[in-house]
């Protein structure tokens, strides 16, 4: 086997490792690595959906793993059999490209998701205002509202909204300086650098070095912690002083909050604070026609009403049905049908089915250990460890925050819940058993919520 090839190995494990075990066996079956020169690492596939799926949901982890093996940096070619020898590469990459080619922009482009954008969010009863507010804010920042407080349940479009807002401005004028940032990094920012006596200083001016705008997303997860809340207030007074747009989203309204100080709600409501509601069955449809539109695929109507039916909260499971509906519909070499469709759906469970409870009962059953044992405080290697595991697994299949996890847990910090995960993230890529348990209790997890929906 030659270098490349070992190379390939290596980083496809790390791919199935992090892969719903049916994509990564309808994908990578066909997938071979061709040649590895000057930086390129080239691979082959004969299917053009093996192709752009890899490209878009994995070229980059690929490449930064690639690059890992390498020790230099590896930019990833997928080639199709049969088709032009046209690179196709993935999207990190060829974004680098095309800022590179904008002659001297005035600085970095933001960070942003630029699959974010106004034009592909779809505007219904449910969200019209939180959607006019948004592009309002985008058109005038700094003075329509401010801040603007956007709120409401998971997976409705709150983050696509602030990042269509940073796109826009920045699309308008490439000058704009615009920050986007998750509340639990901007704590988990401001604890790390509590450690380190003069970091102060320099997250102050990070996050105070004139921006137009400023959005955070998920406040209701600013920390417990009293000095974190001052500094977020200051850092607000500051901004506001200064004309910076401050866009915040969060899953409850201002007064829902709990455990925040009065004078930061009274802040969060000082300029507009809008809500998004689930959408109705006509929006559902309009989105996942969109959502198939954009990638590049059609639906008949008769699908499209049996999915908007059946996905009623989660705006973001329609695209984890839709991906997996492409997969049934190419492994099994049919086109979309209905009855394509309900197959599918029978494996689907949604994310808000999942409860922290249930993962709890799975991994206390798994391990042979009570679930006061997994709450405890007690440290023994057999308790602690599915612990760890259990916290992992209540993070990547539920959207708890980690507060939430870590309450949940007999009251336990949520650094706690972060070291956990991060030591399960980085210990699993070369522990067979511990992969292979996460295997086994994903499965088992979802097999029980289906049983529990079905009843
Ligand atoms: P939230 O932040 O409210 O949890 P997201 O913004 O992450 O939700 O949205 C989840 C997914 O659903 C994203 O892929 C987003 O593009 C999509 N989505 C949500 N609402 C809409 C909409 N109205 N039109 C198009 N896509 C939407
Ligand atoms: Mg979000």
């Amino acid at each position: 086997m030659s270098d490349y090839q070992r190379m390939w190995e290596k980083v496809l494990e790390l791919v199935k490792q992090s892969t719903d075990p049916m994509v990564f066996s309808a994908f990578f079956s066909s997938v071979e690595p061709v040649n590895f020169a000057d930086g390129l690492f080239s691979i082959r596939t004969n299917n053009a959906l093996t192709a752009e799926y890899v490209k878009k949901n994995l070229g980059s982890f690929i490449e930064e793993n690639l690059s890992k093996e390498a020790g230099s940096p590896v930019t990833l070619k997928v080639i199709v059999n049969g088709e032009p020898e046209e690179e196709i590469v993935s999207d990190s990459v060829s974004e680098d490209r095309e800022n590179k080619t904008k002659v001297l922009r005035a600085q970095e482009p933001p960070k942003l998701n630029r699959a974010y954008v106004f034009s592909n969010f779809i505007i219904g009863p449910s969200n019209q205002y939180a959607h006019a507010a948004a592009y309002d804010v985008a058109n005038n920042p700094g003075t329509s509202y401010n801040p603007l407080f956007i709120y409401g349940g998971s997976g409705l479009g709150k983050t696509h909204l602030l990042h269509a807002i940073g796109n826009a401005i920045y699309e308008r004028d490439n000058s704009k300086r615009i920050l986007y940032i998750t509340c639990e990094n901007f704590c988990s920012d401001f604890q790390a650098s509590l450690s380190y006596k003069n970091n102060v200083h320099s997250f102050r001016e990070k996050y105070r070095s004139n921006y137009d705008a400023i959005l955070i997303d998920d406040v209701q997860h600013l920390s417990l912690v009293n000095r974190t809340q001052d500094e977020f207030f200051q850092l607000f007074e500051y901004l506001f002083a200064n004309n910076c747009q401050i866009v915040m989203t969060c899953d409850k309204s201002p007064r829902e909050l709990k455990n925040i100080s009065d004078r930061l709600i009274t802040r969060f409501e000082w300029g507009l604070v809008t809500d998004i509601q689930p959408p109705d069955f006509e929006t559902r449809q309009a989105i996942i026609k969109k959502k198939c539109q954009d990638r590049g695929f059609a639906i008949e109507d008769d699908v499209c009403s049996f999915l908007a039916g059946k996905i009623q909260n989660h705006v973001r499971e329609i695209e984890g049905v839709l991906t997996r509906l492409r997969i049934y519909a190419s492994v099994q070499n049919q086109p979309i049908s209905i009855k394509l469709a309900k197959e599918c759906m029978k494996e689907y469970v949604s994310n808000q089915n999942i409860s922290l409870d249930v993962i709890k009962r799975a991994v206390a059953a798994y391990f042979d250990i009570s679930i006061s044992d997994l709450t405890s405080h007690r440290r023994p290697k057999n308790i602690a460890k599915p612990r760890q595991l259990a916290m992992f697994l209540c993070r990547s299949m539920t959207n708890s925050s980690l507060n939430e996890i870590a309450a949940s847990f007999g009251g336990k910090d949520h650094t706690t819940v972060l070291y956990a995960c991060k030591k399960i993230e980085e210990t699993k890529n070369g522990d067979d058993e511990l992969s292979f348990q996460i295997d086994a209790l994903k499965k088992y997890i979802m097999k029980n919520c289906r049983e529990e929906s079905d009843r």
